[in-house]
Formats: structure tokens, sequence, C-alpha cells
């Protein structure tokens, strides 16, 4: 098999991102701000602080208390997969599921000036090192600092004004990353988040996080923080899981008593925020005899699938991010959220599956 140079390779990866992306209706930019946030989740963090700025074009602060980055790690944080992630082209196949790694900090650092701060359990002081398309900028230098991560990513697209230009607004773009922080909440309600605008008195949102030991909140308490009782309230749970197909689902779902314009649909499939049109029609084919017309319902919803059961084409050029089974998880499902309806009294006749 060829063997792609690291130019070659990061412009295959930034393709097939590109494509994923688009598959799951996600943004570059939504992707990015979801791997920062996943970096925190896989060092093992508890608190995760991120501090916005201009919609977070104009610098995107994440501060975790989880693991830190090991000094010999520094040169290579942000080429990361030019060394020893990604070797070869074979390689690519393994980040053509969701789980695609090694390319979030270097993707970031080709178009915005990333500063990262970082502390171990070993280490006596905390490091700081800046870097720019994908290398240091100046040697590692300590500082000051408590154990876990501060990433920093200013003036995204410096280099690409007419990329910069085709963004939203940037109260657009701000709201885009609360609600991605408001999703990771949802799903980890045992790590604390909060998120501020830069010089801001008051987050924007905080979540408890691990409160007295045993104690842990539920995604149902997370909800009541962020969206107010009155969700809280309505939501009933939902479970299933099958050993034929191997999948599992969970999730919390609103009731008959509860529309909205907008609706809400966040997806999990296997610990990571994706979007997922099969599914979402089949929750609103479910909801669509009970609610009113144009009403929509709030459904969060837990996905694990076996990895191998992921059927990813990951050809650049073809853009089929598709999974095994599809049809019986979308049938399960919706089964799921129908029994739970009818027992909340939305007795409506439903709609035979299309
Ligand atoms: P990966 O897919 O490996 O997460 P990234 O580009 O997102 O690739 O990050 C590169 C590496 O930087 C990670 O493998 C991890 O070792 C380190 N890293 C990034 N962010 C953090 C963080 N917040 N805490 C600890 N380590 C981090
Ligand atoms: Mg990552």
């Amino acid at each position: 098999p060829e063997r792609l140079g690291p130019e070659e390779l990061l412009e295959e990866v930034e393709l097939q991102r590109c494509e994923t992306a688009r598959d799951l209706r996600m943004s570059r930019e939504t992707c990015c701000r979801r791997e920062l946030m996943e970096n925190c989740l896989d060092a093992g963090s508890q608190h995760i602080a991120i501090t916005v700025k201009g919609g977070g074009l104009k610098m995107l602060r994440i501060e975790d208390d989880g693991h830190g980055i090991r000094a010999a790690d520094m040169p290579i944080l942000c080429e990361r997969f030019t060394t020893s992630k990604l070797r070869k082209y074979e390689d690519l196949t393994s980040i053509g599921t969701f789980g695609f790694r090694g390319e979030a900090l270097a993707s970031i650092s080709h178009v915005a000036h990333v500063t990262v701060t970082t502390m171990t359990a070993a280490d006596s002081a905390a490091r700081v090192a800046q870097y720019t398309d994908g290398k240091l900028t100046s040697p590692v230098r300590p500082c000051a600092g408590t154990r876990g991560t501060t990433i920093v990513a200013e003036d995204f697209f410096y280099n690409n004004p007419t990329r910069r230009q085709a963004l939203s607004k940037d109260s657009i773009e701000h709201n885009k990353v609360l609600e991605v922080i408001q999703r990771y909440s949802l799903h980890y309600p045992a790590v604390s988040f909060s998120c501020r605008k830069a010089g801001g008195a008051v987050a924007e949102l905080h979540t408890p996080g691990p409160g007295a030991p045993g104690e842990l909140p539920s995604t149902r308490d997370v909800v009541s923080v962020i969206y107010g009782q009155g969700l809280g309230r309505e939501l009933f749970p939902f479970e299933f899981s099958s050993a034929e197909y191997k999948f599992s689902f969970r999730g919390l779902a609103t009731g008959p008593n509860w529309t909205s314009k907008s609706g809400t649909f966040v997806l999990f499939i296997n610990n990571r925020l994706v979007e997922c049109s099969p599914l979402r029609r089949a929750i609103e084919s479910v909801y669509a005899p009970v609610l009113p017309r144009h009403q929509h319902p709030w459904v969060y919803l837990a996905l694990e699938l076996d990895a191998a059961t992921l059927d990813v084409n990951v050809h650049p050029t073809k853009n089929e991010v598709q999974f095994l089974n599809e049809g019986q998880i979308a049938e399960s499902l919706q089964e799921a959220l129908q029994t739970q309806l009818h027992k909340q009294g939305g007795s409506r006749t439903f709609a035979p599956m299309p």
C-alpha cells in the first residue's frame, strides 16, 4: 500500500473530516469544538470551564482539571497524526468511525493561534507552549499553573478571511458553542461544565458536576439546571437493548403535554455527539400524531453500537457514513417511545411506521 507523506495525509484527513461532518450535518467548526471538549473528557476531567470571545472565533479557552500532557509530548502535540497516531494509509479506516482521532489540535493550529498550558500530577510546575501550523513557535517554557490543561485558540481563520466571512454572525456562533457544551453536559452529568463570555461576570451555563460522594447528578438533574424544571419534570426515561443486533440505547423524552416549535434531538452514538437524520425522522413520526401540528418533542438519546457494526465507507470521495441495522434501531426506538407515550396518556392512534 502506498505511503502518504505528511502533507498528503493531512489533506486526506481534512477531506474526510469534511465528508464526515457533512454526513453528520455538523460544521467543521462544530467538530473542532466538540473534539476539544472530548479531549478534556478523555483526560478524565471533572471540571471543564470554557470562555468564549467573539463567538469563539476571536478566542476560545478551554480549561480542564484532567491528567495533563507529558513534557515529551509537547513539541509534537499539534502535529500528532504525522507522527505517532497515523502512520499509514490503512489507519485512515480506523478514524473513519466516529472515533477518528489525532487531528483536532493539528487542524485548529492551522487556522488559529494555539496556546497550551498543562501540568501533570508528576510535574512540579506547569508548562506553556504556542503553536502555529502544527508547530511550536517558541520553546516550551515553565510557568505557574495547576494540574490539568488549558487550551486557548485565538483569531480563527486569521489566515483565511474568506472562510472567516463565510461564518455566521458572532452571536450565532456563540450560541452554537453554548449548545455543544449544553449537550455534552447532558451526557456527562458527573462532570461540571461552565461557560462564560470573556469579561462576563456570570457564567451563562454552569452544571453542578460531582456532588457529595454517592450523590451523582442524573441527566434529568442537568436538564433541569440548564433548561429549567419545567422541562425536567416532563421527561420520561426509556431504554432498550438488543443482543441480536448488538446495540443498546437509553434516553429521556418529553410526553404529550410538552411541545416546542423547534424541537430538540440530542444524540450521542458511542459517547460522541452526532446528528442522524433517519433517527430524527423516526422520532418525529412517533410524535407527529400525538403533538399539535408544527410542534416537536425534546429527546435525548444515548446509543451504543458495536464498533464492528459501524459501516463506514472511508473513501474520501464517497460520502456515506452509515451504521448497520439502522432500520432495526429506528424501529426499536419508535417502539420504546410509543410504549412510554401510551403510558403517559398520549393515546391517539399512532401512524404506522414508514
Ligand atoms: P486525539 O485524537 O489523540 O485526541 P487531538 O489532536 O485531539 O488528538 O489531541 C492530541 C493529543 O493531545 C491527545 O492525544 C492528548 O494526548 C493530548 N491532549 C489534547 N488535549 C488534551 C487535554 N485537554 N488533556 C490532556 N491531553 C490532551
Ligand atoms: Mg482529540
